[in-house]
């Protein structure tokens, strides 16, 4: 089946809606106000005491809304840094100051992650909904340079920015940057479908991406966007030698929804993703661990076999998959093939995959 079955790669927890921006493409539809019925710290030390029992142990991630809009921040990653290997990706606003920024970093944090999403302020600016954003984010990474602590930086890919991509890239390494993940853009939450990008320009930028992955010295992922493994290979690049990274690593092999990643809501419910809002149990009821291995959805997620369409016959869906996410947004079925990919599977290997999947099938029920 898949590599994580037992445990995910990254676990990310929206600590809270809460947040003061207004971002354009907002996953989380996020709102000023916290939520009262966000897991409280102890459950949430309850979530880290279970992560920090699997083997091998996710990399966690806090997340919102805006993580700094909990009080209890500093505890929380306090107790998890103690546990477990812990980033952090607040927003840009006056919440984040120079000591803010070190009273974290002592607390044990191994990454931190901003968005920039535009190449100058008046873009950035515009896409977070918040003037001078653009500004107190180089602010803030001049504070994390002092200190050591390892920067990613994460942009969020639209028609808006498409044109802007090389830009946005340069300043991202010349900030040192660890690592650049772009996110593409799945109409949930505040996401606009008309600001996704089309299969033919995905294919475009994820060519650009690979190339540019050749010239820095920064590492770069995609998010929802799984082929960008199959453009690469396509392109004949090879992937960076791992543990070269600082901070929390790189994936052993392609994560993707519910397979090697899942999401925990501020309320507690388990998702395969926060762009794919399939709720498979809530940490209130049983462990993270148990919902993970045993939820029908993610394992069905774990085991690309089941996949339809061109992505279950494709010669790259190890390697990619396709994303779930956006298969959900657009078809209301996760396992359906990824309506923004124009590669077309060779068929002599879907022939092949086939046979050989039925074989397969035929083994373990006989
Ligand atoms: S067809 Fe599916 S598995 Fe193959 S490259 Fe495209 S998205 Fe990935």
């Amino acid at each position: 089946m898949s590599p994580y079955d037992e445990s995910p790669f990254i676990v990310i927890w929206e600590t809270t809606r809460a947040c003061d921006l207004h971002c354009r493409h907002c996953r989380a539809a996020a709102i000023p106000m916290r939520n009262p019925e966000e897991l409280s710290t102890r459950e949430a030390f309850g979530l880290i005491d279970d992560l920090a029992a699997m083997r091998p142990q996710p990399i966690f991630v806090l997340t919102g809304g805006d993580p700094m809009k909990r009080p209890d921040l500093v505890e929380i990653v306090q107790y998890a840094a103690q546990r477990v290997r812990v980033s952090i990706t607040p927003s840009a606003t006056p919440l984040v100051t120079g000591p803010a920024i070190r009273e974290l970093a002592s607390a044990g944090l191994s990454r931190w992650a901003f968005s920039i999403d535009g190449a100058n302020a008046e873009t950035h600016d515009r896409f977070r909904g918040q003037a001078g954003s653009f500004q107190r984010t180089l602010d803030a990474v001049g504070t994390l340079r002092e200190i050591g602590l390892p920067l990613q930086v994460n942009t969020t890919v639209s028609r808006v920015n498409r044109k802007e991509l090389a830009e946005i890239g340069g300043l991202v390494e010349s900030l040192g940057a660890v690592l650049w993940s772009a996110f593409f853009l799945v109409a949930v939450g505040r996401g606009h479908v008309e600001d996704a990008l089309d299969a033919a320009e995905t294919e475009e930028v994820l060519q650009w991406l690979a190339r540019f992955s050749e010239a820095t010295r920064m590492d770069i992922k995609t998010t929802e966007a799984p082929q960008y493994g199959r453009v690469r290979r396509q392109l004949d690049i090879s992937p960076r030698p791992h543990g070269a990274l600082r901070g929390v690593g790189r994936a052993p092999r392609p994560v993707g929804d519910g397979d090697g990643f899942v999401f925990v809501s501020h309320r507690g419910e388990v998702s395969p993703s926060g762009f794919l809002p399939l709720s498979c149990g809530s940490v209130r009821e049983r462990p993270l661990s148990e919902i993970y291995r045993t939820s029908p959805v993610l394992r069905q997620l774990r085991d690309r076999r089941l996949l339809h369409g061109k992505c279950g016959y494709c010669e790259f869906r190890e390697v990619c998959g396709g994303s779930r996410a956006r298969a959900f947004a657009v078809t209301g079925d996760p396992l359906e093939s990824d309506p923004y990919c124009s590669h077309l599977p060779d068929p002599e290997f879907a022939r092949r995959l086939r046979r050989e999947d039925l074989r397969v099938a035929q083994a373990v029920h006989s």
